[in-house]
């Protein structure tokens, strides 16, 4: 299978912005295992602005724009550097890809990431991508990681989009303050009462919430690709979600279902 994981700020580093390194120890342990066993791994991994703050001691997620793309310059560095380091224990290489929404629009330059891409799966590397926070501004910006998760999805015809958050799933209700929310297994339809259901939530360093991963959801499903939502507190949890197993929410890509 090609597989797409994508791991928010709040599954790879602390509150701090530190990185939680036990939990990125254990996830790329389980992704190099999974690359072991055949599948073609992409990561869209979020982190570096979060990494930034921590690196940098600044108080909290800034509000300011020359800050945070500062952020993202130092935490961009910290998260590839420990990155490469992990994988390389298990014998993996790894790829930096840094884009703009400008260039998943630009054909020609959409194309060249494609190729690129596609030559980095060949050649056995694990291509790591994230937003070019540093250089991006409104007009040109993605916004968050689940959209850009599932653009490289959609663009490199992944059998999975995996998103790897602080929550279990989609809930009927926000679990933080509903203690009737029950967590939806599989998904073969985003109704609007599914839609309904998503608050505007969004945890401390991060940035999307429920409704960037509806969102993903639509993009990866419509052309053909399931989308799982899970915890990323355990990665082991990856080798179930790959099995099949029944695990956080499962989107099922139409035609399928
Ligand atoms: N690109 C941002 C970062 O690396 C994260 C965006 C997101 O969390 O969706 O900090």
């Amino acid at each position: 299978m090609r597989i797409v994981i994508k791991i928010g700020t709040s599954t790879l580093a602390h509150k701090t912005g530190r990185i939680n390194i036990r939990r990125v120890e254990k996830l790329c342990k389980v992704i190099s295992d999974l690359k072991n066993q055949g599948h073609e791994l992409i990561m869209v991994s979020s982190g570096a602005i979060g990494m930034g703050v921590g690196k940098l001691s600044l108080q909290g997620k800034p509000d300011d724009i020359p800050t945070k793309q500062a952020a993202a310059a130092v935490g961009q560095c910290e998260l590839m550097y420990i990155y490469d380091k992990l994988f390389s224990e298990y014998n993996h290489t790894v790829a930096q890809i840094l884009v703009t929404d400008a260039d998943i629009e630009c054909d020609e330059r959409r194309t060249n990431f494609e190729n690129t891409m596609r030559r980095l799966l060949e050649l056995g590397a694990i291509p790591i991508i994230n937003e070019n926070d540093s250089i991006a501004t409104a007009e040109i910006v993605i916004g968050d990681n689940d959209t850009l998760g599932a653009i490289v999805a959609k663009n490199l015809q992944a059998d999975l989009l995996i998103i790897l958050s602080d929550i279990d799933g989609l809930f009927t209700a926000d679990p933080h303050k509903d203690n009737n929310a029950v967590l939806l297994h599989t998904v073969s339809e985003i109704t609007s009462e599914i839609e309904e259901m998503t608050g505007g939530s969004v945890s401390g360093l991060g940035t999307g919430g429920m409704t960037t991963k509806l969102k993903a959801a639509k993009i990866v499903t419509e052309s053909g690709t399931d989308m799982v939502i899970a915890n990323g507190d355990d990665p082991d949890i990856l080798y179930d979600i790959v099995d099949g197993k029944d695990i956080g929410t499962r989107f099922i890509a139409k035609g399928k279902a």
